[in-house]
Parts: C-alpha cells; structure tokens; sequence
C-alpha cells in the first residue's frame, strides 16, 4: 500500500470532516472505519438529531451558525435531498447521511476503507523525545493490513490510536473517573407520534417518576427521552441508562445486554400506558451501545469548566459552539445542564486535539483534550465535525511548512480559519 500523507482512524463526524478538508488542502489521505459507512454515532449508535448549532448575535440579533465550514455543505446536501426535518434541532435520516459523506469523501479524493479496524500502531521516539506514529495495523476481510503515513489523526471517539501510540490520557470525572452513562438508541414504530407529544407526553412521564421511585424499574433514567423520526409513525428512544466504564470491554458488553432489557421495560412500559403505543412495535436497536465519554488525551491545553462557562475565546480557536453543559448522571438518576449565556458562544483551541507526547499526531472528536464537565458540552455531533474540519486543514498547513503539530503557531491557525470563515467572531 502507498504511503500516505495522513491516516485518520475512525469515521465518525470529526474524523470523516478532518480526512475531508486535509484531501482539499492537496493531502493524501487514508480514512480507515470499521463499519461499512460514515457518520460515526449517527450510524452505529443512532444518535439524533443535531444538537443546536445556532446562537443569536446580541448586536445585530441575527440568528447565525457557529458549525460553519463543511458541516453546512453538508446540512445542504441533506436539505437537498429532503433528509432533515426541521432546525435548529435537526432531525435526519441516517441513511441518506451515510450517502452524502460517501459523496463528499469522494468528491475530495479522499481513500475510504470500510470494515477495517484499527489494531496498533508502530512508533519511534523522535529528535525532541516525542513519540512519532510510523505506520497502523488494521484487520479487515484481508487480514491483518498495515499502512503507513507522515501525520496520523485519532478520530475513533475511545482514543484507540493515542492509547496504542503510547500517549497520556484520563478517563472520567477528575475526582473517581467514573464517565457519563452509555445508551441505546432504540425505534419504536406503528406510534401515533403526534398524539404521543399531544396527550400522552406529560402522563408517562409522571408516571414513570412514580415507578422509579418506588423502585420498580431497572432503568436509572429520570425520564423518558424521545425524539421524532422522519419516518411519521417512528418514535425515536434515546432514554436507556447504563453505567459502567466503556474502556472496560466485559463492562461494555454487559451494558449492550442490560440496555437491551431497558429497552423491553421502555416499549411494555409505553405499550401499556400511553394510547398512541398501543400499537407499537420495537422497529430496531442501534448496532453498538452509545459511548458518551471514554478515554480523553493529555494535550497541549486542557479544556475547563471556566473556559465553556466563561465562553473563552481562543487565539488559537478552531471552531465555536454554544451547546450546554449536558451531563447524564456518572451515578443513575438525574441530567445535569449549566447553560451558555444567551448571545454568546465559546471556542475550542487547536491545542486541545494536539497530544503533549507526540509530534506527528491529533485527535479530534468527543476524546480531545478536556475535563469531564467540558466534554459534555463540545461532544455533540456539529461542533466535532467543526473541530475535525479545523484539525485536517492544520494537518496540511503543517506538511506545507515542514512543521510538527506543536510548532503550529496560533497566528498559523488563526490565518488559516479566516480564510475559510470558519470561527465565529473572527
Ligand atoms: C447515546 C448518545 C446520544 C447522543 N445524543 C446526541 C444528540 O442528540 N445530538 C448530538 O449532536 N450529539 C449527540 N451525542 C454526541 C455525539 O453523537 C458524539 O459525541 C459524536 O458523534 C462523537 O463524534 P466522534 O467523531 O468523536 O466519534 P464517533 O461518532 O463515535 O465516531 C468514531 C468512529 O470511529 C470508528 N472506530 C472506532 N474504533 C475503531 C477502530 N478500532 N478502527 C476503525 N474505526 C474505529 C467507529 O466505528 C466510529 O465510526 C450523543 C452521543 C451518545 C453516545
């Protein structure tokens, strides 16, 4: 196989927008996944919809994007082919999505490879002491493949590559590393969806506080999370609750098998006690349990509570965001929010997705470098996509100017994200 430029390893929404925009710049470009599409969470965990991507401009009130750049190329050819539902919240369906990226990953030259999962990576130890990636190992209908590439991204959400690589990482809350919980997206069809929000809504809700308190559920949640699909009569779940660590793989799989009875307990629960399911049926399950947060490298900087809290903007920001601080509970019952202040919106550093051990890799994604209460904020699925956006045109800046990743200069990102308007405010 030829040796590529840059290798992203995952193909998710930041690391198919990260192989994206680095095959723009002139890069060659290898973008290995181990499903057999893109989009990441959004095809194997079902996640949706888009979490608000908008914020008003207090001077002007203009309502304006902060996930600018590809994401809204993207957003139009979804609009184009009638595949979303409705904005800001953006509902979509998955299947179209999985075409657009096919079609925007070939139209920017980039080489896919799907059912390839990344096994381990070779590295050395470069002139400054840090690690230098050399080439990935992956497994696939081939066999054990391995490739070789100058820059490596690690866009796999658990941090597989810079676990691998060697590199510092922290899992979890700083105080007993326990993470957010993992969910499984589930459908429920032949619902009377429009009914469900009318009348039954509110009714389940009270009722299902009462169950939980009287201790008659497995299911931790403190209330039943839905959304619409666009598909009329499709009630999308969002609502099981395992706790566990994900880095565990027999803690994983067990949260697959526990989910999969909250699951049962949700459908009899929304079959027997509100009227718009009494007809209903369980349509289908995601193919893997969500992971919300799992291993985060050490990087460069750390992103803080202040920095979100305090909407710090960056010299060195690669995108913006204003979603909140959305916390499901690391111990059961209870979602915590801290919200962004309304006209105003934070950013997110180069430095953060730049390990502090080594020279020739990032990370972008929900694994960043970040605190707990961070991460909750920046993880949803616009604002990663941004920040893959960000770091694959950096990648590029980096081969051009014989630079590793941190030898970039702010002004070097700055100069580079004006020119594509990619930050709000700059
Ligand atoms: C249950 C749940 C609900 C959520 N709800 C919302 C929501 O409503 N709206 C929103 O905007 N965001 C939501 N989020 C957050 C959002 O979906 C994620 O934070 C975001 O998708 C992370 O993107 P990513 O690119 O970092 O990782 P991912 O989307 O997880 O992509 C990682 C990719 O890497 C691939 N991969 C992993 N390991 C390997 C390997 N060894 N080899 C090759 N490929 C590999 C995976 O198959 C995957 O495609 C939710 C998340 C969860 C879990």
């Amino acid at each position: 196989m030829k040796k590529y430029d840059l290798i992203v390893v995952g193909g998710g929404f930041s690391g198919t927008m990260a192989a994206c925009a680095a095959a723009r710049d002139g890069m060659s470009v290898l973008l290995l996944e181990k499903s057999g599409a893109l989009g990441g969470a959004a095809n194997v965990n079902y996640v949706l919809p888009f979490m608000n991507y908008n914020y008003r401009n207090k001077e002007t009130n203009e309502k304006r994007p902060l996930s600018k750049g590809l994401f809204q190329e993207f957003i139009r050819r979804m609009f184009a082919m009638d595949a979303l539902l409705d904005e800001p919240c953006v509902h979509f369906n998955e299947e179209y999505l999985k075409m657009v990226l096919d079609d925007m990953t070939t139209e920017f030259g980039v080489d896919v490879l799907f059912h390839s999962t990344f096994v381990d990576a070779e590295t050395e130890t470069g002139e400054d002491g840090k690690i230098v990636v050399k080439k990935i190992r992956f497994l696939n209908v081939n066999g054990m493949m391995e490739a070789e590439a100058d820059r490596f991204i690690d866009a796999t959400g658990d941090g597989l590559l810079f676990m691998n690589a060697g590199c510092e990482y922290h899992v979890g809350r700083e105080n007993d590393h326990k993470t957010q919980p993992m969910t499984l997206c589930f459908r429920m069809g032949k619902v009377d969806v429009d009914r469900y929000y009318r009348e039954d809504k509110k009714k389940v809700n009270v009722l299902w506080k009462e169950k939980l308190a009287a201790g008659e559920l497995l299911n931790p949640r403190e209330d039943i999370l839905a959304f619409r699909h666009l598909t009329s009569d499709v009630l999308h779940l969002n609502s099981t609750r395992v706790l566990g660590d994900p880095t565990d793989p027999f803690e994983r799989s067990r949260a697959e098998q526990t989910a999969r009875k909250q699951m049962l307990e949700l459908y009899n629960f929304l079959k027997e006690n509100a009227p718009s399911c009494k007809d209903a049926t369980i349509l289908s399950s995601s193919f893997e349990i969500g992971v919300r947060e799992s291993r985060m490298v050490e990087g460069l900087y750390t992103i803080n509570t202040q920095d979100i809290l305090e909407c710090r903007k960056f010299d060195d920001a690669i995108t913006a965001g204003n979603y909140d601080i959305d916390i499901h509970s690391p111990d059961g019952s209870g979602t915590t929010h801290y919200w962004i202040p309304d006209g105003d919106f934070y950013t997110i550093p180069y430095r953060a997705c730049v390990p502090k051990d080594a020279e020739n890799l990032w990370v972008v994604g929900r694994c960043i470098s970040s605190t707990h209460e961070a991460q909750a904020a920046y993880r949803i699925m616009p604002i990663v996509a941004c920040i893959g956006e960000g770091i694959g045109i950096m990648t590029a800046v980096a081969k051009k100017n014989g630079r590793k990743n941190y030898e970039i200069t702010s002004a070097q990102v700055r100069e580079s994200m004006d020119a594509r308007g990619l930050v709000e405010g700059h």
